[in-house]
């Protein structure tokens, strides 16, 4: 389970905070050293780290905390406050078109990423939003991609679009969209083709889409389990096509959870769900208020 050891660490950190009655500087100081290595342990960036105890720091050192009646708790307080902030404070929905209008979205992510997953999991919770979504099999390259999505689709009762891997996929792009206009559909998602690195044809590939079509939403999926370097694709798709949010995949199997608390604060992109399994059930929305008490304990 994510979060396991940094979630011990800092519990430990607390627990001697909370003990004493008053507090120093070099009190705080000591706990927000013992903070610092469980979150670089935990793999969250360094210079993301760096503002966090830093901001913290500020906080915990005035005269209110220092001098309040219960100052350990009011600095655990803090810590709680700045995890929230530190993921977004609050949830953010995929916007919606208004009215019956489609809205598209594109996936786009490194192979192996959880990408065709997340799209029919995507689709299952607009299914029960009492959304009509169309699922457009994008990924041409990786054989067996449009086959799984196909699989996935029909186990969601969500219809998929697909012009085999003969056709560029700006080109079935526009196509679906004509479908699902004609099918009735509100939700367009484009499941698109990843590569194991970042490289140009991808990223052009991506833009080509969005040149082609109207993307309303470019939601870009990370596996936690790659940690910081998951944070890194995600700064660079950022800056190269643009990101709407994010989906961190694999939580449920990284023990550290550093990509899902940096992510926001490197890319300025939310969090909008997070895969905790396989099983085309297992997404969940994002509340990074529940995350910072599920961390904290
Ligand atoms: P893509 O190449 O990005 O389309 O990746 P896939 O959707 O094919 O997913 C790659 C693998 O990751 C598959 O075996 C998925 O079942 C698995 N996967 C996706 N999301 C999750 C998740 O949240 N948790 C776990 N444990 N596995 C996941």
């Amino acid at each position: 389970m994510a979060f396991e050891s940094l979630s011990e660490k800092l519990q430990n950190v607390f627990k001697n905070l909370k003990r004493k009655g008053r507090l120093t500087e070099a009190d705080v100081k000591e706990a927000l050293k013992e903070i610092k290595r469980a979150l670089l342990a935990a793999d969250v960036s360094f210079k993301v780290v760096r503002n966090f105890i830093k901001t913290v720091e500020e906080r915990s050192v005035g005269a209110d905390v220092m001098n309040g009646l219960n100052p350990g708790q009011m600095v655990v307080k803090i810590v709680n406050e700045e995890l929230v902030n530190l993921m977004g404070s609050e949830t953010t929905e995929i916007q919606f078109q208004p009215g019956k209008a489609i809205t598209v979205i594109m996936m786009a992510g490194l192979q192996g990423a959880g990408k065709t997953t997340t799209a029919a999991k995507l689709a299952g919770i607009f299914t029960k939003k009492g959304k009509k979504p169309l699922l457009v099999a994008g990924d041409i390259y990786r054989p067996a991609a449009i086959k799984q999505l196909e699989v996935n689709a029909e186990k969601q009762g969500v219809e998929v679009f697909s012009m085999g891997d003969q056709v560029k996929p700006p080109e079935i792009a526009k196509a679906a969209l004509e479908y699902a206009n004609k099918n009735n559909n509100d939700v367009v998602i484009l499941d698109t083709a990843g590569r194991l690195h970042i490289d140009e044809d991808m990223m052009s590939e991506l833009q080509e889409i969005k040149d082609t079509i109207t993307v309303h939403q470019t939601i870009l999926v990370i596996d936690a389990m790659t940690g910081q370097d998951a944070v890194n694709v995600a700064a660079e798709f950022n800056e190269k096509i643009g990101l709407d949010g994010v989906i961190v995949t694999k939580l449920d199997g990284d023990t550290r959870g550093g990509a899902a608390l940096s992510v926001k604060a490197v890319t300025g992109k939310p969090i909008l769900y997070v895969g905790m399994g396989e099983k085309l059930t297992d997404l969940e929305q994002f509340y990074p208020e529940r995350m910072a008490s599920r961390i904290l304990g």
